[in-house]
């Protein structure tokens, strides 16, 4: 085939719809996902979510710190998590201390971290993350983003008093099958981030080679109904006796196609678009945000995700470089959405429906 042979016409007419930022709907994600991976109308997908996210993301390389505050041996039991009774990695319960919290979060501010993500367990206490909210935002100027258990409008109240101005929070991939949750509960608790004021942070997670492209799409679509700051990709990582580790694993490629398709759904609702765990193809198919790790993390067999998978934040940092995004510049998901014209120079034409 030649490489100048039209695009599928079906393709060229989302694409087209896609790079007015009015979002696409879900026949046509599902359309998308089902591309042949290294097709000239996938890589055609990937360049228009790049130059999506450049321009109105302003060249912005976004990375929120996670910070996960313990370990256990968590009783819910999700199948994709590494912190479960059942995987039984983690026999003791553990918290980090104070001092190693207030040393992450300074270290977050020193090398100039968007926010920081305080990630906890299923059970652990509600009222000890209000207390880390309220002691480390005194302490540090980076903005505090919650992922804990779902939450009713009281405990998204008090969030916002104790210092929390995001909240993460996602409708996984088989929910209700793979973790004892309702999809509904889940919902629920998205309501009532957005209903207290709470920026809402969402991710299609975690992607396996088992999730059909419907089931994805449809999650896409949710994020961008309800208002995601971000919602990007994350693919499921595979731990030492994973329940679902006979599954494998989706490749980088493929998360950019998806990170690339979830960018053309949220159009202009979006002011950040994430992937999981950090990667450069992602950043060419329309990602501006990464999470460097440390502390607990659903991913890995180590407590400290620092010492384990976790990528810092002056590496992320450097990928983005590499990549023509500036880490430097200023959060759009805590401020104003900036555009910057000269965004056009890496992304000189917009997609005229040639590869
Ligand atoms: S994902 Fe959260 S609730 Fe589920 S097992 Fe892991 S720590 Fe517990």
């Amino acid at each position: 085939m030649s490489l100048w042979n039209p695009l599928d016409p079906k393709v060229t007419e989302i694409l087209n719809k896609a790079q007015d930022m009015a979002g696409i709907n879900q026949e046509e994600a599902v359309c998308l996902l089902r591309l042949e991976l290294c097709s000239p109308e996938s890589y055609a997908v990937m360049a228009v979510a790049n130059r999506m996210s450049r321009q109105s993301f302003g060249g912005k390389g976004e990375r929120h710190f996670h910070i996960g505050l313990n370990v256990e041996g968590c009783s819910f039991n999700c199948k994709f998590c590494s912190l479960t009774k059942a995987a039984g990695i983690f026999q003791d319960s553990e918290e980090f201390s104070r001092e190693q919290l207030l040393a992450w979060g300074k270290q977050g501010e020193q090398q100039g971290a968007d926010a920081l993500n305080l990630m906890t367990t299923g059970r652990y206490p509600f009222e000890r993350l209000l207390e880390v909210g309220a002691w480390l935002s005194k302490e540090i100027s980076v903005p505090l983003v919650a992922n804990t258990r779902d939450i009713n409008h009281q405990e998204g109240e008090a969030l916002l008093a104790h210092g929390f101005q995001g909240f993460y929070h996602a409708v996984r991939l088989r929910e209700g099958v793979d973790t004892p949750f309702p999809v509904e509960k889940r919902i629920n608790t998205i309501k009532v981030i957005t209903d207290v004021g709470l920026k809402w942070a969402n991710c299609i997670e975690p992607v396996g080679p088992e999730h059909q492209p419907e089931e994805i799409a449809r999650l896409m679509l949710l994020a961008r109904e309800m208002g995601a700051t971000y919602s990007g990709v994350m693919r499921r990582i595979n731990f030492p006796g994973s329940p679902l580790g006979h599954h494998g694993m989706i490749n980088e490629l493929e998360m950019a196609r998806m990170v690339a398709v979830s960018r053309l759904v949220m159009g202009d609702v979006a002011k950040a678009h994430c992937t999981h765990e950090p990667n450069t193809a992602a950043l060419m198919a329309g990602a501006n945000l990464f999470f460097p790790e440390v502390g607990s993390s659903p991913r890995d067999a180590q407590s400290d995700t620092g010492k384990g998978r976790g990528k810092d934040l002056m590496a992320c940092a450097a990928i983005m470089r590499e990549m023509g995004l500036d880490p430097s510049l200023p959060s759009n998901c805590f401020g104003a959405t900036r555009t910057a014209p000269n965004q056009s120079e890496h992304c000189p034409s917009s997609y005229h429906g040639l590869p």
